[in-house]
């Protein structure tokens, strides 16, 4: 269920004018770190919902440059956008938040031992999951949108399906919602049963610009072409047939 606005702004929607008061608003937030899974879930937000706020957090990760370009895609979109800090670095325990460590290279799949993979950060979406919450209930927006996905990128326990669930359980007694005077929250995962080139694909046919988005762990713009982030992206992009608007970018940039 959607909030309805009680005000008698006007509104311009798909060429016709109205007042706001007359519209069913759907509010959404999206945690959007500016890489090509969250990326397109800001395009598909943008078309599903009539107003987007996307949660950008700036957690410590040495690819901080991820922020800035983030900054760029949420601009272009002209949707506004927070910047929330958590110093994951105070944590530590990945690569992604320590740089005294290493960035692994690309790990074949079938050499992958079980566990976490050392670019995993300890608990990183529920705590996102929780900042989002926490900022949902003081502004009144209850739809989390998440690019989580995990075909590509199986152990990552924090992107799954059954993980986004028991979040959204956990959210929703853990906040107002339970007393039964709120909308319930909603953690949305649409593409979590999709390979990296099928989210591309959606993203393209919404329109997406992934010209400033960012995979690469090494913390560059330019990608490093080594890490299993850069990989992924590059057999995904070859997937699609397309060429990695990115790699278009810095070439026209003269960056590569
Ligand atoms: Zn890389």
């Amino acid at each position: 269920m959607h909030q309805i606005l009680q005000t008698s702004i006007l509104a311009k929607r798909e060429g016709f004018f109205y007042h706001l008061d007359e519209i069913d608003m759907k509010k959404c937030c999206v945690l959007f770190s500016g890489g090509i899974d969250s990326t397109t879930a800001l395009y598909r937000a943008n078309k599903d919902y009539d107003t987007i706020h996307a949660l950008t957090f700036d957690y410590g990760q040495r690819h901080a440059v991820e922020i800035e370009m983030a900054k760029k895609t949420a601009g272009a979109l002209n949707i506004s956008q927070t910047i929330l800090s958590v110093d994951l670095q105070q944590i530590s325990g990945s690569s992604l938040t320590d740089p005294t460590q290493n960035i692994p290279e690309f790990i074949a799949p079938e050499d992958i031992t079980p566990g976490v993979p050392s670019t995993y950060v300890p608990f990183r979406n529920g705590i996102f999951l929780s900042l989002a919450a926490a900022w949902g209930e003081v502004h009144d927006i209850q739809d989390i949108i998440c690019g989580f996905n995990v075909i590509d990128s199986p152990n990552y326990p924090d992107t799954t399906r059954d993980f986004a669930h028991a979040m959204e359980t956990a959210i929703n007694l853990g906040t107002e919602v339970a007393y039964g005077v709120k909308t319930a929250f909603k953690v949305l995962t649409p593409f979590v049963g999709l390979k990296k080139a099928d989210i591309i694909q959606e993203g393209l046919s919404l329109g997406a610009d992934y010209s400033y988005s960012i995979s690469c762990y090494a913390g560059r713009e330019i990608p490093c072409l080594k890490c299993s982030s850069c990989l992924l992206r590059q057999k995904a992009w070859e997937e699609t047939g397309r060429q990695d608007p990115l790699i278009n970018r810095l070439k026209k940039e003269g960056k590569l």
